[in-house]
């Protein structure tokens, strides 16, 4: 038996079998990324002597693994969440030295479910980016391709599971930062609905845009995860009261439901030929399970990436604003009057795409400008909304590829951030919208990069989306690994 590949399902199978127990798979995978992850450098912190502790102290009840839905299960989290006594470092310099004084809801459910959390993953600086290249931290290499970028931000999130380091990890995802990155490397990732997980210990982006998710290598662990961590928070005003469906006892069949999904051609124009290709031959295997593919429209998906720019980076103004050198991390050392200790503290500790960020924001809320930008920006959400509203009418899913290209080389997309933001174009109106999109490989490209497809469902619509996904997953049957897994793996 060889550790690095397997899913949640398949180690707790192996548990409940006592055919090894979680120190001798947490240390495996704990041996893994010493070893190997200087290739790719996802990992910023590593949490041996305490993931050890928690595994040995689960060897002792194995009868658990029965009762806890996630019973000595590696993860990884992404390191915008906060975890007690932990540094968090969001991808970004300004935090350095900064401890979370608590843990985040997301993150404590899934430990008193059995997870063990081994360590905190790279991303982009306060995940703005699309390639994991904005990380105060350094790059991320792609597993399948290590001259190419793993996407972004959630980079590390990604590339982790792709590599064998974590069994599943969590990512955020405020225009396409769990999708795009599992698209790019080959995995299953979900953004949820707006609310249906809470924010509260995540740090924050773009709120109203903000989601938690988990990145995994099947339909069923993504599931799973959902449903441990999903659920209000009276922590989290926006977090969502609805109960939490048991999505994985949804899964137990496969489900033979002939789904009606709705594709805007118009939306699709400019991909990549390769990813035409393969979003084609998924649709095929829908219709192949007696699916209907229609066309619908989606007149203001254009305006998407303009409005996405607007209302991210104006939150993101408002919300950075309490990085000012005295609260949090990074100080300036050169200081005489507190003006310049604010200007240079937060000069000298943000990024250059973080500073733009915040420049374009903090003018979008401007008094001359407000209702020009600000206030425009947020009509034409709600009429992004109104068309995928409309669109439901009509389909289960409306579906699309999920990045336009796959994994690009790193650099390639550094000088021109307009050609860098359009890799979310599918991504971003799901956010709008506060939809729930979830990203399934479905092929690999000339290169033989991975290509992802992505569902789109109705708010709140995460048990068929997973239904429908796995329908897909039977279909499409085992995807391939990264040759870099090859000899990756051990006891
Ligand atoms: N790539 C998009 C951006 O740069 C989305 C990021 C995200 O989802 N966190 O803002």
């Amino acid at each position: 038996m060889e550790f690095g590949i397997q899913t949640i399902k398949e180690l707790l199978s192996g548990y409940q079998k006592k055919q090894f127990k979680p120190s001798e798979v947490i240390g495996a995978y704990l041996t893994n990324i010493s070893e190997r992850d200087e290739k790719i450098n996802s990992f910023l912190q590593v949490r041996i002597e305490e993931s050890l502790g928690r595994a040995k102290r689960l060897d002792e009840k194995m009868c658990e693994a029965e009762t806890l839905p996630l019973f000595g299960i590696p993860i990884a989290i992404k390191d915008n969440f906060l975890v007690s006594g932990w540094q968090a470092t969001a991808g970004s310099k300004i935090l350095s030295g900064y401890v979370s004084p608590y843990t985040a809801t997301s993150v404590e459910r899934l430990e008193a479910m059995g997870a063990i959390v081994i360590g905190k993953v790279n991303c982009d600086e306060f995940a703005m980016g699309s390639s994991n290249e904005n990380s105060a931290f350094g790059n991320v290499r792609n597993p399948w391709d290590l001259e190419r970028v793993p996407g972004g931000s959630s980079g590390g999130s990604a590339a982790a599971v792709a590599a064998g380091f974590a069994s599943v990890s969590l990512g955020t995802d405020t225009g396409g930062s769990i999708r795009q990155p599992a698209s790019l490397c080959g995995l299953v990732g979900l953004k949820p609905s707006y609310g249906r997980v809470s924010r509260y210990g995540v740090i924050s982006y773009a709120s109203s845009l903000d989601q938690v998710g988990p990145f995994s290598r099947t339909v069923w662990d993504s599931a799973r995860v959902l449903e441990v961590m999903a659920g209000f928070d009276d922590r989290d005003a926006t977090s969502s009261k609805r109960s939490v469906p048991k999505y994985t006892e949804e899964l137990k069949n496969i489900s033979e439901k002939k789904f009606t999904l709705g594709v805007s051609r118009k939306w699709l124009e400019g991909v990549d030929p390769d990813v035409a290709k393969s979003f084609e031959a998924g649709l095929e295997m829908f219709k192949k399970a007696g699916g209907k593919i229609i066309e619908i429209d989606l007149p203001h998906a254009r305006y998407a990436l303009s409005t996405y720019y607007l209302l991210a980076t104006s939150e993101a103004s408002s919300n950075l604003a309490r990085y000012d050198g005295v609260h949090y991390g990074y100080r300036t050392q050169s200081a005489t009057t507190s003006e310049e200790l604010y200007s240079r503290s937060r000069g000298e500790g943000f990024g250059r795409e973080v500073k733009l960020r915040i420049m374009l924001g903090t003018y979008a809320l401007s008094a001359g400008y407000y209702d020009a930008f600000y206030l425009k920006a947020n009509q034409v959400r709600k009429k992004i909304q109104e068309d995928f509203e409309k669109a439901f009418t009509q389909c289960d899913f409306v579906v699309a590829p999920t990045s336009p290209s796959t994994a690009f080389k790193l650099g390639e997309k550094t000088d021109d951030p307009l050609k860098m933001y359009l890799s979310d174009i599918f991504t971003l109106p799901v956010n709008l919208a506060g939809l729930p999109g979830l990203s399934i490989p479905c092929g690999l490209d000339s290169k033989n990069l991975p290509i992802g497809f992505q569902l789109i469902g109705k708010p709140f619509g995460e048990s068929v989306l997973f239904e429908a996904a796995q329908q897909f997953e039977a279909l499409r049957g085992e995807f391939p690994l990264p040759g870099f897994l090859e000899g990756a793996c051990r006891r």
